[in-house]
């Protein structure tokens, strides 16, 4: 084997090359100091460097307007499932959410216990092979916001535009966060854990509009407040160094390639090659309907399904890594997040031209 195969997980996934050798540097010896970042204090001047830059680039790379606050909490992205209804929701309140897979399921169940849900649309019948188009759907006017999955990491299936909703935006955005340009004003909250699309496990970012730090019923646990968090600037307690450091580095590598534009093109073109490839023939079949594709995660079947379990092994067998499909889809799936090189893409093609002719 090279020393580096072509990763397809859909995560903890790939990170930029660059940004590991950089850290394997610096988990020895921090900027000459004789001592590894994960061996200083979280206090330390240059810990503190980390952390404030990590903040400052993404806000930069966002366009995050004023107003806003960008935390770095644990407890993965579905530590958020319960926290955003815990600070945003009284029990007589209303929210209203979309369902649009196995990620936004679990978030319509964890806020089931805060306050009153309304689902208004869900695509759970078609095993989630689509997102809603705005006039499939209508969000109660009581509500006090409406959350959806930005990208749907197992199925496959994006939200090409924002919903045009009349309502507070929260988003799920794990799978695609720092993918595209985004309109941050739209949100009252966009969250995203980082072992997808931006870093290593470990570290949660949270970006929340300020007013609403203070809608926290005073009886919740103070690790479970943002406004806890956001007072603090995320050093209420010992932030998760190592994680929120590799965001940072995956953020200067991301703003050296030109930021979220130049990476959406990017996106387009490394997903297009392979949809392409995948439309052009019948060998294999795409799982979710063309104007929902998601960008990071391909999702697709063999015409014969018997065929499947070859394909993933002799993927394997020539370095290709991970492509086996979430159980509740089968199938393979390819996630090609912002790090994921183009040339790897395109070889994946060559090999399913290849596969498909030798099997046809
Ligand atoms: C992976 C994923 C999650 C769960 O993340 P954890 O950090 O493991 O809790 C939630 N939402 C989406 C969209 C995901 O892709």
């Amino acid at each position: 084997m090279p020393e580096r195969i072509y990763n397809f997980s859909a995560g903890p996934a790939v990170l930029p090359e660059q940004v590991l050798r950089q850290a394997a540097i610096d988990i020895v010896n921090f900027q000459n100091k004789g001592m590894g970042l994960i061996e200083m204090s979280h206090r330390s001047k240059e810990f503190m460097a980390v952390a404030e830059e990590c903040e400052q680039l993404t806000c930069e790379l966002l366009g995050v307007p004023a107003g806003y606050k960008v935390l770095f909490l644990q407890g993965g992205a579905s530590s958020q499932f319960f926290m955003i209804p815990m600070n945003l929701l009284k029990k007589d309140q209303v929210a209203t959410y979309l369902n649009t897979g196995t990620w936004s399921k679990k978030a319509i169940k964890e806020a089931k216990l805060f306050g009153r849900i309304e689902v208004a649309y869900s695509s759970e019948d078609l095993n989630f092979t689509r997102v809603p188009r705005d006039d499939e759907y209508t969000v109660n006017p009581a509500s006090e916001y409406l959350y959806f999955v930005s990208n749907n990491t197992i199925f496959g299936t994006q939200f090409q535009e924002m919903p045009g909703k009349d309502a507070m935006l929260i988003s799920d955005m794990s799978s695609d966060i720092f993918s595209r340009p985004i309109d941050v004003s739209r949100f009252g909250l966009i969250y995203a854990g980082a072992q997808k699309n931006m870093g290593p496990a470990g570290v949660t970012v949270v970006i929340i509009r300020e007013d609403l730090l203070e809608r926290v019923d005073e009886a919740v646990p103070t690790m479970l407040k943002y406004k806890t968090h956001a007072k603090d600037d995320s050093m209420f307690n010992t932030p998760p160094c190592f994680a929120v450091y590799c965001v940072g580095r995956v953020m200067h590598w991301l703003k050296e390639l030109g930021g979220v534009e130049a990476m959406a093109d990017r996106n387009r073109k490394k997903a297009g090659i392979l949809y392409e490839a995948i439309d052009s023939t019948d060998f294999y079949r795409g799982h979710a309907e063309r104007e929902s594709r998601s960008l990071m995660n391909v999702t697709f079947t063999l015409a014969d399904k018997e065929l499947e379990a070859a394909f993933i092994r002799d993927a394997a067998a020539q370095g290709f890594d991970g492509l086996k499909g979430h159980r509740s889809v089968g199938g393979c799936r390819a996630s090609i997040y912002n790090a994921f090189p183009m040339e790897g893409v395109e070889k994946l093609v060559d090999f399913m031209a290849a596969f498909a002719k030798k099997h046809q």
